[in-house]
Protein backbone atom coordinates (compact mmCIF):
# COMPACT_ATOMS: atom_id res chain seq x y z
CA UNK A 1 0.00 0.00 0.00
CA UNK A 2 1.66 3.17 -0.66
CA UNK A 3 2.59 5.27 2.22
CA UNK A 4 1.50 8.38 0.67
CA UNK A 5 -2.37 7.30 1.75
CA UNK A 6 -3.50 9.45 4.50
CA UNK A 7 -4.63 7.62 7.57
CA UNK A 8 -5.88 10.16 9.62
CA UNK A 9 -5.17 9.37 12.98
CA UNK A 10 -9.00 10.24 14.40
CA UNK A 11 -10.42 8.52 11.07
CA UNK A 12 -12.48 5.05 12.21
CA UNK A 13 -11.41 1.80 10.99
CA UNK A 14 -14.89 1.08 9.42
CA UNK A 15 -17.47 2.86 7.39
CA UNK A 16 -20.57 0.75 6.64
CA UNK A 17 -22.59 2.79 3.92
CA UNK A 18 -26.22 1.47 3.47
CA UNK A 19 -28.38 3.43 0.93
CA UNK A 20 -32.04 3.57 1.82
CA UNK A 21 -34.93 4.34 0.26
CA UNK A 22 -38.53 3.33 1.52
CA UNK A 23 -37.12 0.44 3.78
CA UNK A 24 -37.40 1.80 7.72
CA UNK A 25 -39.42 -1.18 8.09
CA UNK A 26 -36.57 -3.19 6.90
CA UNK A 27 -33.92 -1.12 8.87
CA UNK A 28 -36.19 -0.99 11.70
CA UNK A 29 -35.24 -4.84 12.27
CA UNK A 30 -31.97 -4.29 10.31
CA UNK A 31 -29.86 -2.04 12.44
CA UNK A 32 -30.09 -3.70 15.73
CA UNK A 33 -28.43 -6.25 14.04
CA UNK A 34 -25.68 -4.26 12.29
CA UNK A 35 -24.88 -2.40 16.08
CA UNK A 36 -24.78 -6.12 17.34
CA UNK A 37 -22.23 -6.68 14.44
CA UNK A 38 -20.23 -3.90 14.95
CA UNK A 39 -20.28 -3.92 18.73
CA UNK A 40 -17.76 -6.64 19.37
CA UNK A 41 -15.47 -5.68 15.99
CA UNK A 42 -11.68 -6.04 16.19
CA UNK A 43 -9.60 -4.15 14.17
CA UNK A 44 -6.13 -4.39 13.44
CA UNK A 45 -3.49 -1.96 14.14
CA UNK A 46 -3.87 0.99 11.61
CA UNK A 47 0.17 1.31 10.72
CA UNK A 48 0.06 -2.59 10.57
CA UNK A 49 -2.73 -2.27 8.02
CA UNK A 50 -0.22 0.72 6.34
CA UNK A 51 2.83 -1.17 6.08
CA UNK A 52 0.83 -4.27 5.03
CA UNK A 53 3.55 -6.38 3.06
CA UNK A 54 2.79 -9.41 5.66
CA UNK A 55 -0.59 -10.65 6.18
CA UNK A 56 -1.94 -9.65 9.44
CA UNK A 57 -2.35 -12.43 11.97
CA UNK A 58 -5.77 -12.62 13.95
CA UNK A 59 -3.59 -11.46 17.14
CA UNK A 60 -2.44 -8.20 15.88
CA UNK A 61 -6.69 -7.72 16.86
CA UNK A 62 -6.68 -6.32 19.57
CA UNK A 63 -8.76 -3.29 19.28
CA UNK A 64 -12.11 -2.65 19.42
CA UNK A 65 -12.80 -1.22 15.74
CA UNK A 66 -14.38 2.46 15.64
CA UNK A 67 -16.99 2.46 13.56
CA UNK A 68 -19.38 4.33 11.40
CA UNK A 69 -22.61 3.77 9.75
CA UNK A 70 -23.68 6.27 6.88
CA UNK A 71 -27.33 5.43 6.36
CA UNK A 72 -28.25 7.52 2.92
CA UNK A 73 -31.71 8.79 2.90
CA UNK A 74 -32.65 8.62 -0.68
CA UNK A 75 -35.47 10.27 -0.49
CA UNK A 76 -37.44 8.01 1.43
CA UNK A 77 -41.26 8.91 1.91
CA UNK A 78 -41.72 6.68 4.95
CA UNK A 79 -40.64 6.84 8.29
CA UNK A 80 -36.99 6.59 8.15
CA UNK A 81 -35.49 9.72 10.48
CA UNK A 82 -37.91 8.54 13.08
CA UNK A 83 -36.87 5.01 12.94
CA UNK A 84 -33.30 5.58 13.10
CA UNK A 85 -33.65 8.77 15.26
CA UNK A 86 -34.81 6.31 17.73
CA UNK A 87 -32.54 3.78 17.42
CA UNK A 88 -29.22 6.16 17.73
CA UNK A 89 -29.66 5.92 21.46
CA UNK A 90 -29.01 2.16 21.31
CA UNK A 91 -25.98 1.95 19.35
CA UNK A 92 -22.19 0.66 20.80
CA UNK A 93 -19.60 2.79 22.16
CA UNK A 94 -17.65 2.65 19.09
CA UNK A 95 -19.54 3.01 16.60
CA UNK A 96 -20.57 6.48 15.09
CA UNK A 97 -23.86 6.84 13.36
CA UNK A 98 -24.57 9.24 10.41
CA UNK A 99 -27.76 9.82 8.15
CA UNK A 100 -27.25 11.45 4.84
CA UNK A 101 -30.38 12.91 3.90
CA UNK A 102 -30.82 13.74 -0.16
CA UNK A 103 -33.41 16.14 -1.19
CA UNK A 104 -34.85 13.82 -2.99
CA UNK A 105 -34.62 10.07 -4.61
CA UNK A 106 -31.92 10.40 -6.93
CA UNK A 107 -31.50 5.92 -7.33
CA UNK A 108 -28.98 4.01 -5.79
CA UNK A 109 -25.85 4.84 -7.70
CA UNK A 110 -25.98 7.82 -6.59
CA UNK A 111 -27.08 7.26 -3.13
CA UNK A 112 -24.21 4.98 -2.61
CA UNK A 113 -21.90 7.81 -4.09
CA UNK A 114 -23.46 10.41 -1.69
CA UNK A 115 -21.63 7.35 0.99
CA UNK A 116 -18.98 7.27 -0.58
CA UNK A 117 -18.26 10.75 -0.10
CA UNK A 118 -18.55 11.15 3.57
CA UNK A 119 -16.82 7.70 4.87
CA UNK A 120 -13.77 8.46 6.24
CA UNK A 121 -13.14 4.80 7.40
CA UNK A 122 -10.24 3.50 6.91
CA UNK A 123 -11.97 0.44 5.19
CA UNK A 124 -15.55 1.30 3.56
CA UNK A 125 -18.29 -1.48 3.61
CA UNK A 126 -21.26 -1.00 1.14
CA UNK A 127 -24.23 -3.15 2.18
CA UNK A 128 -28.35 -2.74 1.62
CA UNK A 129 -30.20 -1.58 4.31
CA UNK A 130 -33.01 -4.44 3.74
CA UNK A 131 -31.23 -6.91 5.44
CA UNK A 132 -30.83 -8.73 2.57
CA UNK A 133 -26.58 -8.92 2.62
CA UNK A 134 -25.95 -11.22 5.71
CA UNK A 135 -23.61 -9.83 7.99
CA UNK A 136 -21.63 -13.55 8.07
CA UNK A 137 -20.31 -12.45 4.64
CA UNK A 138 -19.34 -8.95 5.85
CA UNK A 139 -17.31 -10.48 8.19
CA UNK A 140 -15.70 -12.46 5.89
CA UNK A 141 -15.05 -9.90 3.39
CA UNK A 142 -13.33 -7.84 6.43
CA UNK A 143 -11.04 -10.82 7.33
CA UNK A 144 -10.31 -10.61 3.78
CA UNK A 145 -9.12 -7.10 3.09
CA UNK A 146 -7.25 -7.14 5.73
CA UNK A 147 -4.61 -9.45 3.94
CA UNK A 148 -2.19 -7.58 2.16
CA UNK A 149 -2.67 -7.37 -0.84
CA UNK A 150 -7.02 -7.38 -1.37
CA UNK A 151 -7.97 -3.79 -1.87
CA UNK A 152 -11.34 -4.75 -2.69
CA UNK A 153 -13.59 -8.25 -1.69
CA UNK A 154 -16.75 -8.02 -3.79
CA UNK A 155 -20.22 -10.21 -3.21
CA UNK A 156 -21.07 -12.33 -5.87
CA UNK A 157 -24.62 -13.15 -5.44
CA UNK A 158 -23.86 -17.15 -6.60
CA UNK A 159 -27.54 -18.66 -6.83
CA UNK A 160 -31.11 -16.21 -7.42
CA UNK A 161 -33.44 -19.02 -7.19
CA UNK A 162 -36.45 -16.19 -7.59
CA UNK A 163 -34.86 -14.41 -11.19
CA UNK A 164 -37.05 -15.67 -14.05
CA UNK A 165 -34.61 -17.53 -16.94
CA UNK A 166 -36.06 -14.40 -19.29
CA UNK A 167 -33.86 -12.24 -16.89
CA UNK A 168 -31.25 -14.97 -16.15
CA UNK A 169 -30.57 -14.87 -20.13
CA UNK A 170 -31.27 -10.87 -20.44
CA UNK A 171 -28.21 -10.14 -17.86
CA UNK A 172 -26.16 -12.88 -19.28
CA UNK A 173 -26.27 -10.96 -22.78
CA UNK A 174 -26.43 -7.68 -21.42
CA UNK A 175 -22.82 -8.81 -19.36
CA UNK A 176 -21.02 -10.72 -22.11
CA UNK A 177 -21.82 -7.05 -23.87
CA UNK A 178 -19.94 -4.89 -22.28
CA UNK A 179 -17.06 -6.18 -21.31
CA UNK A 180 -14.06 -5.20 -22.65
CA UNK A 181 -11.87 -8.59 -21.30
CA UNK A 182 -8.51 -7.38 -22.41
CA UNK A 183 -8.11 -4.60 -19.80
CA UNK A 184 -10.84 -4.56 -16.80
CA UNK A 185 -13.73 -7.04 -16.12
CA UNK A 186 -17.37 -6.35 -15.16
CA UNK A 187 -18.19 -9.72 -13.34
CA UNK A 188 -21.48 -10.80 -13.61
CA UNK A 189 -23.41 -10.89 -10.80
CA UNK A 190 -20.77 -8.80 -8.76
CA UNK A 191 -23.09 -6.14 -6.76
CA UNK A 192 -22.68 -3.42 -4.72
CA UNK A 193 -22.47 -5.92 -1.62
CA UNK A 194 -18.46 -5.02 -1.00
CA UNK A 195 -15.73 -4.27 1.48
CA UNK A 196 -12.88 -1.95 -0.18
CA UNK A 197 -9.87 -0.26 1.35
CA UNK A 198 -8.39 3.54 1.12
CA UNK A 199 -7.05 3.28 -2.34
CA UNK A 200 -10.38 2.26 -3.67
CA UNK A 201 -12.60 4.88 -2.08
CA UNK A 202 -10.60 7.40 -3.54
CA UNK A 203 -10.30 6.06 -6.92
CA UNK A 204 -14.18 6.17 -7.00
CA UNK A 205 -14.38 9.19 -5.50
CA UNK A 206 -12.00 10.71 -8.12
CA UNK A 207 -14.75 9.45 -10.99
CA UNK A 208 -16.61 12.62 -11.56
CA UNK A 209 -19.04 11.33 -14.35
CA UNK A 210 -22.83 11.75 -13.78
CA UNK A 211 -23.99 8.77 -15.27
CA UNK A 212 -23.26 6.22 -12.47
CA UNK A 213 -22.68 2.31 -13.12
CA UNK A 214 -21.14 1.37 -10.43
CA UNK A 215 -20.71 -2.16 -11.35
CA UNK A 216 -18.47 -1.21 -14.36
CA UNK A 217 -16.85 2.15 -11.94
CA UNK A 218 -15.44 -1.05 -9.37
CA UNK A 219 -14.15 -3.00 -12.32
CA UNK A 220 -12.83 0.74 -14.16
CA UNK A 221 -10.79 1.11 -11.09
CA UNK A 222 -9.18 -1.59 -11.10
CA UNK A 223 -6.98 -2.61 -8.04
CA UNK A 224 -6.81 -5.94 -6.72
CA UNK A 225 -9.96 -7.47 -6.33
CA UNK A 226 -11.42 -11.25 -5.18
CA UNK A 227 -14.83 -12.19 -5.00
CA UNK A 228 -16.75 -13.77 -2.46
CA UNK A 229 -20.00 -15.80 -3.78
CA UNK A 230 -22.95 -15.70 -1.15
CA UNK A 231 -26.33 -16.24 -1.10
CA UNK A 232 -28.53 -13.10 -0.61
CA UNK A 233 -31.16 -13.53 2.47
CA UNK A 234 -34.90 -13.49 1.57
CA UNK A 235 -36.07 -9.54 2.04
CA UNK A 236 -37.97 -9.49 5.35
CA UNK A 237 -40.00 -6.53 4.40
CA UNK A 238 -40.96 -4.65 1.58
CA UNK A 239 -39.96 -5.11 -2.33
CA UNK A 240 -37.50 -4.76 -4.37
CA UNK A 241 -37.37 -0.85 -5.75
CA UNK A 242 -35.90 -2.23 -9.21
CA UNK A 243 -38.60 -3.16 -11.40
CA UNK A 244 -37.64 -4.43 -15.05
CA UNK A 245 -38.16 -0.95 -16.58
CA UNK A 246 -35.45 0.61 -13.94
CA UNK A 247 -33.05 -2.69 -14.82
CA UNK A 248 -33.06 -1.78 -18.52
CA UNK A 249 -32.55 1.81 -17.90
CA UNK A 250 -29.81 1.16 -15.66
CA UNK A 251 -28.08 -1.44 -18.68
CA UNK A 252 -28.74 1.18 -20.48
CA UNK A 253 -26.31 3.77 -18.40
CA UNK A 254 -23.64 0.81 -18.12
CA UNK A 255 -23.71 0.23 -22.02
CA UNK A 256 -23.56 3.74 -22.56
CA UNK A 257 -20.59 5.17 -20.55
CA UNK A 258 -18.87 1.57 -20.62
CA UNK A 259 -19.11 0.75 -24.58
CA UNK A 260 -18.98 2.06 -28.06
CA UNK A 261 -19.80 -1.16 -29.28
CA UNK A 262 -23.79 -0.42 -30.61
CA UNK A 263 -21.91 3.20 -32.43
CA UNK A 264 -19.38 0.41 -33.89
CA UNK A 265 -22.34 -1.67 -35.22
CA UNK A 266 -24.92 0.76 -36.71
CA UNK A 267 -21.77 1.84 -39.10
CA UNK A 268 -21.13 -2.16 -39.84
CA UNK A 269 -25.27 -2.59 -40.31
CA UNK A 270 -24.99 1.04 -42.70
CA UNK A 271 -22.40 -0.50 -44.56
CA UNK A 272 -24.21 -3.99 -45.00
CA UNK A 273 -27.31 -2.49 -45.85
CA UNK A 274 -25.54 -0.12 -48.40
CA UNK A 275 -23.85 -3.16 -50.46
CA UNK A 276 -27.12 -5.07 -50.17
CA UNK A 277 -28.55 -2.56 -52.05
CA UNK A 278 -25.71 -2.22 -54.21
CA UNK A 279 -26.08 -5.39 -55.58
CA UNK A 280 -29.88 -5.53 -55.83
CA UNK A 281 -29.51 -2.47 -57.95
CA UNK A 282 -26.85 -4.69 -60.12
CA UNK A 283 -28.91 -7.20 -60.25
CA UNK A 284 -31.86 -5.26 -61.58
CA UNK A 285 -29.66 -3.40 -64.03
CA UNK A 286 -28.36 -7.14 -65.47
CA UNK A 287 -31.69 -8.68 -65.28
CA UNK A 288 -33.45 -5.69 -67.64
CA UNK A 289 -30.21 -5.53 -69.86
CA UNK A 290 -29.93 -9.26 -70.35
CA UNK A 291 -33.90 -10.34 -70.24
CA UNK A 292 -35.57 -6.80 -70.64
CA UNK A 293 -37.94 -7.63 -67.77
CA UNK A 294 -40.69 -4.72 -67.00
CA UNK A 295 -39.53 -3.08 -63.83
CA UNK A 296 -39.67 -3.87 -60.46
CA UNK A 297 -43.35 -3.37 -58.76
CA UNK A 298 -44.13 -0.82 -56.25
CA UNK A 299 -44.21 -3.30 -53.57
CA UNK A 300 -40.34 -4.04 -53.95
CA UNK A 301 -39.89 -0.22 -53.37
CA UNK A 302 -42.21 0.33 -50.92
CA UNK A 303 -40.43 -2.54 -48.57
CA UNK A 304 -37.35 -1.18 -49.77
CA UNK A 305 -37.78 2.21 -48.57
CA UNK A 306 -39.45 0.87 -44.92
CA UNK A 307 -36.49 -1.06 -44.46
CA UNK A 308 -33.99 1.39 -44.81
CA UNK A 309 -36.46 3.58 -42.96
CA UNK A 310 -36.22 1.31 -40.19
CA UNK A 311 -32.91 0.98 -40.07
CA UNK A 312 -32.05 4.82 -40.06
CA UNK A 313 -34.66 5.29 -37.04
CA UNK A 314 -32.50 2.47 -35.13
CA UNK A 315 -29.74 3.97 -35.66
CA UNK A 316 -30.54 7.70 -34.76
CA UNK A 317 -32.25 6.13 -31.81
CA UNK A 318 -28.76 4.54 -30.81
CA UNK A 319 -26.79 7.38 -31.38
CA UNK A 320 -29.78 9.79 -29.69
CA UNK A 321 -28.81 7.66 -26.45
CA UNK A 322 -25.31 8.79 -26.22
CA UNK A 323 -26.05 12.29 -27.00
CA UNK A 324 -28.82 12.18 -24.10
CA UNK A 325 -25.66 11.19 -21.96
CA UNK A 326 -23.78 13.63 -23.45
CA UNK A 327 -26.06 16.24 -22.38
CA UNK A 328 -26.28 14.89 -18.87
CA UNK A 329 -22.48 15.02 -18.46
CA UNK A 330 -22.19 18.53 -19.86
CA UNK A 331 -24.86 20.25 -17.43
CA UNK A 332 -22.44 19.30 -14.97
CA UNK A 333 -24.96 19.21 -12.26
CA UNK A 334 -24.48 17.80 -9.25
CA UNK A 335 -24.88 13.58 -8.64
CA UNK A 336 -27.03 14.14 -5.68
CA UNK A 337 -27.82 17.15 -3.09
CA UNK A 338 -27.89 16.59 0.38
CA UNK A 339 -30.75 18.00 2.53
CA UNK A 340 -29.37 17.38 5.96
CA UNK A 341 -26.60 15.42 7.56
CA UNK A 342 -27.37 13.89 11.21
CA UNK A 343 -24.62 12.52 13.30
CA UNK A 344 -25.38 10.93 16.10
CA UNK A 345 -22.31 12.11 17.67
CA UNK A 346 -23.38 15.41 18.05
CA UNK A 347 -26.20 17.21 18.20
CA UNK A 348 -24.99 18.78 14.36
CA UNK A 349 -27.58 18.76 11.79
CA UNK A 350 -27.29 20.93 8.88
CA UNK A 351 -26.84 21.21 5.34
CA UNK A 352 -23.75 20.24 3.60
CA UNK A 353 -24.25 21.67 0.07
N1 LIG B 1 -32.23 1.94 -2.85
C1 LIG B 1 -31.91 3.30 -2.84
N2 LIG B 1 -32.46 4.11 -3.79
C2 LIG B 1 -33.30 3.64 -4.77
C3 LIG B 1 -33.59 2.26 -4.80
C4 LIG B 1 -33.04 1.44 -3.83
O1 LIG B 1 -31.17 3.75 -1.98
O2 LIG B 1 -33.77 4.44 -5.59
C5 LIG B 1 -31.67 1.06 -1.82
C6 LIG B 1 -32.69 0.21 -1.09
O3 LIG B 1 -33.26 0.88 0.01
C7 LIG B 1 -31.85 -0.99 -0.66
C8 LIG B 1 -30.83 -1.11 -1.78
O4 LIG B 1 -30.80 0.15 -2.44
O5 LIG B 1 -31.17 -0.74 0.55
C9 LIG B 1 -31.19 -2.21 -2.75
O6 LIG B 1 -32.48 -2.01 -3.24
P1 LIG B 1 -33.50 -3.21 -3.48
O7 LIG B 1 -33.56 -4.09 -2.28
O8 LIG B 1 -34.77 -2.62 -3.93
O9 LIG B 1 -32.80 -3.96 -4.69
P2 LIG B 1 -32.53 -5.52 -4.91
O10 LIG B 1 -32.15 -6.11 -3.59
O11 LIG B 1 -33.81 -6.07 -5.43
O12 LIG B 1 -31.43 -5.54 -5.90
MG1 LIG C 1 -32.81 -5.84 -1.73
Amino acid sequence: MPQNLSYLPNSPYLSIIMPAYNDAEALQDFLPQVFEFTATLRAPIIPALINSNASLSASTKTTLASCEIIIVDDGSHDNLLEVVSTLIPSRPHNTELVLVRLSRNFGKEPALSAGLAKAEGDVVAMIDADGQHPLSVLGQMLSMIEQSDIDMVAGIQANRPHESKLAKTLKRSFYHFIQDRQRYEIRPNAGDFRVMNRKVVQALRSLPERQRFMKGLYAWVGFNTVYLPFTADNRGTGESKFNFGSLFELALVGITSFSQKPLRLISRMGFIVSALAFLYGLYIVIETLLFGSDVAGWATVAAGIMFSTGIQLVCIGVIGEYVGRLYEEVKQRPLYLIDETIHSGSSHSGSDR
